[in-house]
């Protein structure tokens, strides 16, 4: 990202965050993560031009089939990212229309303009090339510094590069620590290397399982996702989530597990609750003998004591999705204790997943993690091994 000075940069950012019904911010992480790009670009003399999405405006339309841009507008960011970057940031009510035109033809050096919502846009999601060489006009070098879309063929993340010279065209500083610690943990592992997979559903996740079995020491399974495996095993698991059609994979990744060495453990006690919902009553039980009408909705104390001692022995952790419904407090236990193990460990830690995120976000030690993952889907497919479009189009 050299070689700017004077020039006009339009830098794909993702400021994709979550908003309450006041349209304020409830968690920045994104936009301070998206911050040293920015102002490196600055301090090089460049005018930076801002593209990003927020949410899913096209899906979420008014009755009349307009845009709902009260909810969906980038204007929401605007103060906040003023404050934080300590510039005034001009805003572009369109993002590729006579506002954004006129906007950065008159950006000078040294200022910031941000372009309204990307997928305003129907052409945005389907990587049209009309709407992107629009946007490619706007600017003379093209920054992709948006990880959580990396993994997407959009207009602003994909098509867009190709209308910048290869020399024009760079990833920017948080892409570029994402692969890097992404890299560290699959190529050149401190061990014993740990990974830590929860979530719903293990058809999101066979891909990352089967390349971890080539790589991790250990791996702990927790989440909606164990009882497919403890149900595989013959496990009785009363009515918590399972994926019958599954059923033969599980066995098949347990097998593969003890073929490749990998330690795999499943919970062996669940927080079990009579309902799906925050005040369920609750009730500890092995996690393949659980009754009738109840379903596993954490890792159960055992299970949490023993996760923990193996996080404790390891160099290195990886962790992708919450061990339980984390977002009810009663069953958030499991989800809280692996936050604080991995905290207190010295490993080499990378946190990816949004729900493994606001988890620890929530538990307060984010800063105690070595690296926490912007990129839910696109973490995941890099760790899988897929080449991400948004940066095999900047071709860096
Ligand atoms: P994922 O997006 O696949 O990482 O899944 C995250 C979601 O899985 C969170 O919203 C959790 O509430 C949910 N989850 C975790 N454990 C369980 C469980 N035992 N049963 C049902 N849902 C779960």
């Amino acid at each position: 990202m050299n070689n700017v000075q004077g020039k006009k940069v339009l830098v794909r950012v993702d400021f994709n965050v979550p908003l309450n019904s006041q349209h304020e911010i409830t968690d920045d992480t994104r936009i301070r993560k998206a911050l040293p790009t920015i102002k490196h670009l600055l301090e090089e003399g460049a005018a930076v031009i801002l593209m990003s999405h927020l949410g899913r405006p096209q899906k979420k339309k008014n009755e009349d089939g307009s845009i709902n841009v009260n909810k969906f507008t980038l204007a929401h960011i605007v103060p906040h990212l003023s404050e934080l970057l300590g510039v005034r940031v001009l805003f572009s009510k369109d993002t590729i229309g006579e506002s954004a035109f006129d906007k950065a033809l008159k950006l000078n050096t040294g200022e910031v303009l941000l372009l309204e919502n990307t997928r305003f846009e129907v052409g945005e999601t389907k990587g049209d090339d009309e709407m992107a060489a629009k946007l490619a006009k706007l600017a003379d070098v093209y920054v992709n510094d948006a990880f959580g879309t990396a993994h997407r063929k959009h207009a602003s993340t994909y098509t867009v590069a190709k209308y910048f010279e290869p020399e024009d065209r760079f990833l920017g500083l948080l892409i570029q620590d994402e692969i890097a610690s992404a890299n560290k943990v699959m190529n050149s592992p401190k061990r014993p290397f740990t990974s830590i997979l929860g979530g719903a559903k293990v058809s999101d996740k066979i891909q990352l399982i089967e390349k971890l079995l080539d790589f991790t020491d250990n791996l702990l399974i927790g989440g909606g996702m164990s009882y497919t495996f403890i149900k595989a095993q013959n496990g009785k698991i009363g009515n918590s989530l399972v994926e019958e059609e599954h059923l033969d994979l599980a066995r098949e990744l347990i097998r593969k597990a003890e073929e490749r060495n990998v330690e795999l453990y499943l919970p062996e006690d669940s927080v079990c609750a009579d309902n799906f919902s925050a005040d369920a009553a609750s009730k500890i039980m092995p996690s393949n003998a659980i009754e009738d009408g109840w379903m596993g909705l954490d890792i159960g104390p055992k299970a949490i004591e023993k996760y923990a001692k193996v996080i404790k022995s390891s160099q290195t952790i990886l962790w992708n999705g919450p061990v339980g419904v984390f977002e009810f407090e009663k069953f958030a236990a499991g989800t809280m204790s692996m936050a604080k193990a991995i905290s207190d460990s010295s490993a080499y830690s990378l946190v990816g997943g949004g729900d493994s995120v606001s988890a620890i976000n929530k538990s307060g030690l984010q800063d105690q993690v070595s690296f926490i993952s912007t990129g839910g889907g696109a973490m995941l497919k890099y760790l899988e091994g897929t080449v991400l479009p948004g940066i095999e189009a900047v071709g860096k």
